[in-house]
């Protein structure tokens, strides 16, 4: 049975908040995600632990665009690297000016210091899959599924038995119950985070694998869990957005409400930081408001 290794990238010196996943074949390895330009040097150690160099890596398939799964991928093509990518996310790669300014406006002065260098992806070097046909890498047979909610432009990958979900499967770090949605800006959207979940819920996979952080053994449960907590939110939209808070007010009202669904789960203070670190929940809220915004406030 062919077997993946988890790369912890130590993100911000932080274990198990960000990780890439290794698939070796004959000629090389390939990965589903390359994790953001900052961590480039854990990766290097990453696959050299596993016996490969950066110029062995023949394919990278991104989950999206977002800097955490996809800042790197443009040093993986450098050298040599075929990246694979949503036919949304496929031009930013190729053109990051507006992926860049965009984050630059969430994360400001940060934004280096988080992300490092993000170098763009040369056309030729980029393949765009589509939702639902098996790609071929190398005798490994990867189907694609196109699931937005988190973002735009995002695929889930499943392998074998193993779903790589990205962050359509929010977060939920090893040994933990607690599954948090990271909602950010600008393309949360409720309802088809929903949808998204429910056509995973069909794909025949005995695990799903988070980028943050790892195996999940029990993907029904946790798949309900999402559309629960989903369902959750939208009533706490409803009764907490019509006023209109601004972004600071929003994000302690959406902090207090994460905290409570956390001490269900049994989640200390610890815990509960970690959560934050991986998942920030001022960034959330952004999401948050913008998809109120645009899609529910009455004109
Ligand atoms: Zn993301």
């Amino acid at each position: 049975m062919a077997e993946y290794h988890v790369i912890d990238l130590y993100f911000q010196g932080i274990p198990q908040a960000i990780a890439v996943f290794a698939i070796p074949h004959e000629g090389g390895v390939i990965l589903v995600e390359s994790g953001p330009g900052s961590t480039l040097p854990a990766l290097v150690c990453g696959l050299e632990r596993l016996g490969y160099r950066l110029e062995d890596v023949t394919d990278v398939l991104l989950t999206h665009i977002h800097l955490d799964h996809a800042g790197a991928a443009g040093a993986l093509a450098r050298r040599g690297a075929r990246i694979h990518v949503h036919p949304r996310g496929a031009p930013h790669m190729v053109n990051p000016e507006r992926l860049l300014a965009s984050a630059g406006r969430l994360y400001k002065e940060d934004m280096d210091r988080l992300w490092g260098y993000f170098l763009p992806v040369p056309e030729e070097q980029v393949n765009i899959p589509q939702d639902g046909q098996p790609l071929e890498l190398h005798g490994h047979v990867f189907v694609p599924y196109d699931t937005p909610g988190h973002a735009s432009h995002h695929f889930a990958y499943l392998w074998n038995d193993v779903l790589f979900t990205g962050d359509i499967a929010g977060v939920r770090l090893p040994g933990s119950r607690h599954v948090r949605l990271p909602t950010p800006p600008p393309e949360f959207h409720l309802e088809q985070w929903r949808a998204s979940i429910q056509k995973l819920l069909q794909v025949p996979a005995r695990q799903w694998v988070l980028t943050h952080f790892g195996p999940v053994d029990d993907p029904q449960w946790h798949g309900q869990r999402i559309l629960e907590i989903l369902d959750r939110l939208d009533a706490w939209m409803q009764t907490h957005m019509p006023q209109m808070p601004d972004a600071e007010t929003l994000t302690q009202q959406l902090l207090a409400w994460t905290w409570d669904l956390g001490q269900e789960d049994g989640l200390t203070q610890e815990e509960h930081e970690r959560y934050e670190k991986v998942n920030p929940t001022w960034m959330s809220a952004l999401g948050v408001q913008r998809y109120w915004r645009k899609f529910r406030a009455q004109a």
